[in-house]
């Protein structure tokens, strides 16, 4: 208890803010810079701090990076992306996305929010968990990784290499408002195709439109949304989703008198605990009466309440004078994937607004960045014990 007040005390709130303005002068877009920047800067500065960084190369150009304080079993997994999504059109923005400009204790730019404020506070807390302590008896493992914004490259390669074996907990910092967030929605991109026989528009019947065959299964799937969303309610993710995202039924450019061949369809599939994504891939086809192509498959993911890692975070912020206020993210983290791959408890936790995310003069509260680095220390050191 001890310990993790003076590591929450050791958090440097200019260190923090300081980093967190260096991070987010580094555009990190993919396509675009990418990571490399961002990372070869936190190696320099995690060097210059007394660690010994290491990288791990996804794809080429695109580096995770990894930074252990002590080592052994039952260490705890601190996890950000170094990524982010495009500032758009810049001209929009009342600051520029990449200048790091801090107006009334917001610091606004692409990525303050999403997520280097939580990637700032981590490194923060592990600084200070090293100043208060020296080395931990359980390894603290930061985990900054790319392409969470893409495909999630950074995170699978990470596990495939076993980076996460012998941890026994992950805190991811994506931007929650400090709730403790225990349930992650599924995410499922489907693609569907109708096929059908190109014929004259004006002979419908020598040909086979599958537009029509298309147009059915979309009327068809708003049933099957209704039945899972009264099956699977959840108080803290909302309902399930099966979004149609992408429909493409053409014989190409101006041929509006032709019939086309195929009718191709795509769906983004959000679901909640409860839902098996292998059966409700065969309730889709036996509606389609076609196959589905999966593209990719992201499970819901929940870890217990009465798990220590998040009894540490309920202790952390109590200490530090905070709500435990529960929550759920409403769709995929690197967080997914450590809890569904490496069966990892994870509670996603950081500072910055929900909705605030991938939209125009993103913005973080700086206190909030400072305080969330603290209650990771003291985190850290209540569940490293
Ligand atoms: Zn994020």
């Amino acid at each position: 208890m001890e310990k993790a007040l003076l590591a929450a005390e050791a958090v440097a709130e200019q260190e923090v803010v300081d980093l967190l303005k260096a991070l987010v002068r580094l555009p990190s877009h993919y396509p675009g810079p990418g990571e490399a920047g961002v990372v070869a800067f936190l190696e320099d500065y995690l060097k210059e701090r007394g660690l010994r960084p290491f990288r791990q190369e996804v794809a080429p150009g695109r580096p995770n990076l990894v930074a252990d304080l002590g080592e052994g079993e039952g260490g705890l997994l601190l996890e950000g992306h170094t990524d982010v999504v495009t500032p758009g059109d810049e001209a929009l923005w009342t600051y520029p996305p990449y200048a790091g400009v801090v107006e009334g204790g917001r610091l606004y730019g692409r990525g303050a929010c999403d997520m280097k404020g939580g990637l700032a506070a981590l490194v923060g807390a592990l600084l200070a968990v090293k100043r208060a302590l020296g080395k931990p008896k359980r390894p603290l493992r930061l985990a900054a990784l790319a392409d969470e914004e893409g495909m999630m490259l950074g995170v699978k390669a990470f596990l495939r290499a076993g980076l996460a074996q012998g941890f026994r907990g992950a805190l991811v910092a994506e931007p929650e408002e400090m709730e403790v967030c225990l349930w992650q929605k599924g995410a499922l991109r489907l693609r569907l195709c109708f096929l059908g026989r190109m014929a004259h528009g004006a002979m419908p019947y020598a040909g086979d439109n599958p537009i029509p065959k298309a147009a059915r299964f979309v009327l068809e799937l708003s049933g099957l949304e209704r039945r899972l969303q009264e099956a699977c309610p959840h108080p803290y993710l909302g309902p399930p989703y099966l979004t149609p995202t992408h429909l493409l039924a053409s014989a190409g450019e101006g041929q509006l008198n032709v019939i086309p061949a195929q009718a191709e369809l795509a769906l983004d599939v959000r679901t909640v605990p409860g839902v098996d994504h292998g059966k409700l891939v065969q309730e889709l086809e036996a509606l389609a009466g076609v196959g589905v192509e999966v593209l990719e498959d992201r499970p819901p993911v929940e870890t217990p309440r009465e798990d220590p890692l998040v009894q540490a975070a309920e202790e952390a912020l109590g200490l530090l004078g905070l709500p435990v206020r529960l929550g759920g993210v409403p769709g995929a983290t690197d967080g997914t994937f450590l809890r569904a791959w490496a069966g990892l408890p994870v509670v996603v936790m950081g500072p910055g607004k929900k909705t605030l995310p991938h939209q125009v003069d993103e913005w973080v509260d700086l206190k909030e960045v400072v305080l969330a680095a603290r209650v990771y220390a003291a985190m850290a050191v209540l569940f490293l014990g």
